[in-house]
């Protein structure tokens, strides 16, 4: 699915910041056509005419909103890093730990644009006085892996990174590490861990990275995505950029949205932020045979079901939120009618009781307990009383009950199906003649 559906006709520089010199044979861009189209162009004005203040005011004014999610300001995040004299300078970390499923966005800029996200990150790191970077790459991107360090390589040579760049005196040089495979690696503090030779559970927040992070020192993590945005910011100013969602979202620029399930055409745009669901569907050619929509992930798996009527509000981080969902990566799974959301949660939590680090308890034990009771439901053996405690656990393993982000995450789709689509759990409780003969005890284990 990682595929631009727009054409290189419709993408323009003044519009599609992320996507407009990409190459229509998705073959990789390299540092000479990077530059020609204007690449390290904001590097190099920004390291000799701009302070590190500068950018972080810019990129605040700007209001680019964190893309690995949770849509928290970046420039905001920039500016508490701990930085300034006496202070050891720190690390810049990429967050290119793609594995939220449904999502395939930072892919498409990491295996064919990987020089932008380059630009990005020496701009992040002036920004935050960090010495070094990390681009903490998922495993299974065998092709992105290619592709940046071969622009790590090109990078190196031309100047762009190492001593002195663009005869700044700014030095700062970058490291690509590949992951293991685990979802948890993506939540930051478990990736800084990760990276240390740690195991990745998750780390207490405060303090953020911001203040001690990687080996103890200040440390920004950022997504593919955030830091992309950052050179055209640069480059073009806070007022234009805002100007590119306009009237459509107070959340800046554009997003790389796109939609997998059932649709005709799945695959990526870029477009303003904030414009409506429905546009993607109708993008996307609309579902497939002619079905009806039933409902859909705004976000990736993290995120909370919404209806078809939800289809007209903007897609942005405000006000999918104020729906009780989360805007998350921004890539739409859309279900149709003939599709079980008993079966999709139920998936859906297989992978997140998988995926957990077994370090707090509602998570370790709340998720096999969910996958348990909605096995039992998807077979038609529940019994009275699941959907009560379904309902408690999903209360249980929400914000501020665990570690981390991963078990709260994992609550929103099930939380939210229970909402929407309660009859479809109530159809699994066995009649009770059945359910008296049924295990008592289904849980552990
Ligand atoms: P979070 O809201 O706790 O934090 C978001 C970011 O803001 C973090 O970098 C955090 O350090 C920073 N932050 C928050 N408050 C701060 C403060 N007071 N001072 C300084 N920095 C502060 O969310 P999270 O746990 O980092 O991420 C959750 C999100 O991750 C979810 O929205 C989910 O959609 C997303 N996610 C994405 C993927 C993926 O593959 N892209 C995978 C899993 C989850």
């Amino acid at each position: 699915h990682c595929q631009l559906r727009q054409g290189a006709a419709e993408r323009r520089a003044e519009t599609h910041p992320l996507t407009w010199r990409l190459r229509e044979d998705g073959a990789v861009l390299g540092l000479d056509e990077y530059v020609e189209k204007d690449g390290y162009a904001a590097v190099r004005e920004v390291l000799t005419h701009q302070s590190p203040d500068d950018v972080v005011a810019t990129m605040k004014e700007a209001n680019v909103r964190g893309r690995g999610g949770a849509g928290f300001s970046a420039g905001m995040k920039w500016s508490l890093t701990m930085k300034g004299p006496g202070i050891p300078r720190g690390y810049l970390v990429c967050n290119a730990d793609e594995m939220e499923p449904g999502t395939f966005k930072d892919r498409l800029l990491l295996e064919q644009q990987p020089h932008l996200l380059i630009e990005g990150m020496i701009l992040g790191a002036y920004a935050n006085h960090s010495y070094y970077g990390y681009i903490f790459l998922r495993g299974e991107y065998v092709e992105a892996a290619r592709a940046i360090t071969r622009a790590l390589e090109e990078a190196r040579e031309a100047g762009w990174l190492g001593h002195d760049i663009a005869g700044s005196g700014f030095d700062f040089d970058i490291a690509l590490h590949t992951g293991a495979g685990r979802y948890i690696c993506g939540e930051e503090t478990a990736l800084i861990n990760s990276l240390e030779g740690q195991r990745a559970n998750p780390r207490a927040k405060p303090p953020f990275p911001g203040q001690s992070g990687a080996w103890g020192k200040p440390t920004v993590v950022n997504n593919v995505e955030t830091l992309c945005n950052a050179p055209s910011v640069m480059r073009h100013g806070a007022k234009w950029y805002q100007a590119l969602s306009g009237e459509l979202s107070d959340d800046g620029g554009t997003k790389l949205y796109g939609i997998s399930g059932k649709v005709e055409r799945p695959g990526l745009w870029e477009l303003p932020i904030g414009i409506p669901g429905r546009e993607l569907l109708e993008r996307a050619g609309g579902l497939r045979d002619g079905r009806a929509l039933k409902t859909w992930l705004p976000g990736g798996g993290s995120t909370g079901f919404l209806l078809p009527e939800h289809l007209d509000k903007p897609l942005d981080f405000d006000t999918i939120g104020e729906l009780g969902s989360r805007l998350g990566t921004g890539l739409l799974t859309v279900v149709n009618e003939d599709q079980s959301v008993l079966a999709l949660v139920r998936n859906l939590e297989q992978f997140f009781a998988r995926e957990s680090c077994g370090w707090c308890t509602p998570c370790r034990d709340g998720l096999p307990w969910v996958v348990k009771l909605l096995q039992a439901l998807e077979r038609g053996e529940g019994r009275r009383g699941d959907l009560e405690m379904l309902d408690k656990l999903a209360d249980d393993l929400g914000p501020g009950k665990t570690f981390c982000a991963h078990a709260p995450g994992a609550a929103m789709p099930l939380a939210s199906a229970l909402r929407y689509f309660r009859d479809e759990f109530e159809r699994g409780v066995a009649p009770p003649a059945r359910a008296a003969q049924a295990d008592p005890m289904p849980v552990g284990g």
